[in-house]
């Protein structure tokens, strides 16, 4: 019989685990299914929304100290189950060990970050204001709130919103991709372990119809999206609608901007890790290659495509692997697609990484890494996230050209720009409409005492993910005009009908 894996509610699995649709997990490597995820139904929904109010008077009632402790067991686990925490994330998503190390050390440093709770939730005071009234304001967290998480980071995503949420008081209900969903179940026990009471962190597993259930829920007061553009415009509309506050963080076409004056093997070896790595499963992937100039462009393609067709693929196990199969075969099947159009619109096709077989995983989802060149801006392998191992080269004949198009791009995540002059970059940071930018840094993701976040249609909402911000997301100010009458030094009895000031 097909383990299944069930909702993680109140500090155990899910007890009516029998009851819900059922949908398969495979081992994208194996291509075969290893698991069956039950989707929650009423029932499910119901209790993981009790359970989080529950846990939510008891945890919001610690003191911050208290809550920190928590999070530096927390943390301590995590660092002492990384390697299997690291074959988990490989099994299900495909990506190397390696790989799978790297997003778990992102999410540590997100707990590592929130240990600092008790400074970060502090408030603001100002005495004697007027009229003896002191002032001052502080921040609450805001009850049951809900994280909904993509396939392509099962574990530092949930910990990079949950934790934040956690931290500042409120109880969370993790809704993780139903194509790897073992991950974050693994983070709920490791929580219990660490002492969070139960309810505080619960992982309710399906696919869109609980997600929609959670949107118009009534108890549930904020949303953090992170997934593809489309359905996180409808989680922000529909979510707003039903009153409740809603980040979502969307899908991306990261340009890395290539000047003549660039380090080209710096540029070509930069262009690889950020393209190819974790098959291009990621939201801050290169995904186009804007070199500046026929020279500059000429040479940055004869020095990828050996390193195209060099890249080694594997299963997540195989240390010598740079880059694992896709998620599904369906994902395989729309990039394949993708490449198609991109020869009939009339890019070249420089690497053809289609119809790969690895030897022994004969049903996994491999591809081998693809490149364009001469892509114009016009192209659907320009214009669409394709989230695979394919980069697309367009080439630029000026500055301007490239920033014109960074800009005139729907996606505005990340984008790199690589430069041995302080001018060009300088006048790139300040020219482009991009959430976070690399200089001669082909994935800037911020670290966690900064924030991450897009611009464009790669983020619906106002604040960012982790850093200070989330702290802003996740709680609602409070502030106190309070005076105590001295009935022997305060003489102002009587009605005011004037507004209040403190002049
Ligand atoms: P996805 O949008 O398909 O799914 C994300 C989540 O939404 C999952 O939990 C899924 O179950 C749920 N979902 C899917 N369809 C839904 C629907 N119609 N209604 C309601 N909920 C639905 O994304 P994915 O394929 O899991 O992840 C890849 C995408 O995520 C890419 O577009 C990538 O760029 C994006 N992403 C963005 C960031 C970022 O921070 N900007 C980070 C990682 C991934």
């Amino acid at each position: 019989m097909t383990p299944h894996v069930s909702h993680y509610i109140h500090g155990s699995l899910h007890r009516n685990n029998n009851e819900g649709r059922r949908l398969p997990v495979f081992n994208p490597a194996h291509g075969e299914v290893i698991r069956e995820v039950i989707c929650a139904d009423d029932k499910a929904i119901a209790d993981a929304v009790s359970s989080a109010q529950e846990g939510f008077v008891k945890w919001s009632g610690m003191s911050p100290s208290k809550r920190a402790g928590v999070l530096f067991a927390f943390r301590e686990l995590l660092v002492r189950h990384t390697d299997s925490l690291a074959d988990l994330i490989g099994q299900e998503h495909g990506k190397t060990i390696a790989d799978a190390k790297g997003e778990i050390q992102r999410g540590i440093d997100v707990v590592e970050f929130a240990t600092g709770i008790p400074h970060l939730i502090k408030g603001a005071f100002n005495s004697n204001v007027g009229g003896g009234i002191d002032l001052y304001s502080m921040r609450e967290p805001l009850g049951v709130v809900v994280g909904i998480t993509p396939f392509n980071f099962p574990f530092m995503i949930p910990l990079w919103m949950g934790v934040m949420a956690v931290a500042c008081g409120n109880a969370f209900i993790n809704k993780p991709s139903e194509r790897d969903p073992s991950t974050p179940n693994r983070i709920g026990e490791l929580w219990s372990e660490a002492g969070l009471p139960d309810g505080v962190w619960n992982v309710l597993h399906g696919d869109k119809e609980a997600v929609d259930a959670l949107l118009v829920h009534p108890e549930v007061a904020a949303v953090s999206f992170v997934g593809s553009t489309p359905v996180g415009e409808h989680i922000y509309r529909t979510g707003t609608a039903s009153g409740k506050r809603v980040q979502a963080f969307c899908g991306a076409k990261n340009h890395m901007v290539i000047t003549p004056d660039a380090d080209l093997d710096r540029a070509a070896d930069a262009l690889i890790g950020a393209g190819y790595g974790s098959a291009g499963e990621r939201c801050m992937a290169i995904s186009v290659a804007m070199p500046i100039g026929e020279e500059t462009a000429d040479k940055l393609v004869e020095r990828l495509a050996p390193r195209v067709q060099q890249l080694q693929i594997g299963p997540w196990n195989d240390s010598k692997a740079d880059m694992g199969p896709l998620i599904t075969p369906e994902a395989k099947t729309r990039v394949e697609r993708l490449i198609e159009s991109g020869i009939n619109e009339g890019a070249e096709l420089v690497v053809d990484g289609r119809g790969y077989t690895l030897q022994g995983y004969e049903k996994g989802n491999f591809m081998a890494g693809s490149l364009f060149d001469r892509a114009t801006t016009s192209m659907e392998i320009y214009k669409t996230e394709i989230f695979g191992p394919v980069l697309t080269v367009a080439r630029a004949q000026h500055f301007d050209e490239a920033v014109e198009a960074v800009n005139n791009h729907e996606y505005g995540n990340g984008v790199a720009l690589f430069t041995s002059r302080g001018d060009l970059a300088q006048a790139f940071t300040n020219a482009v409409d991009v959430g976070m930018i690399g200089i001669n840094v082909p994935i800037p993701v911020p670290m966690a005492f900064h924030h991450f976040g897009g611009s464009k249609r790669s983020k619906f909402g106002d604040t960012q993910m982790h850093g200070p911000e989330s702290v802003i997301f996740f709680t609602k100010m409070k502030t106190v005009s309070a005076r105590w009458f001295d009935s022997e030094h305060m003489g102002d009895t009587g009605a005011q009908f004037a507004m209040p000031t403190n002049r």
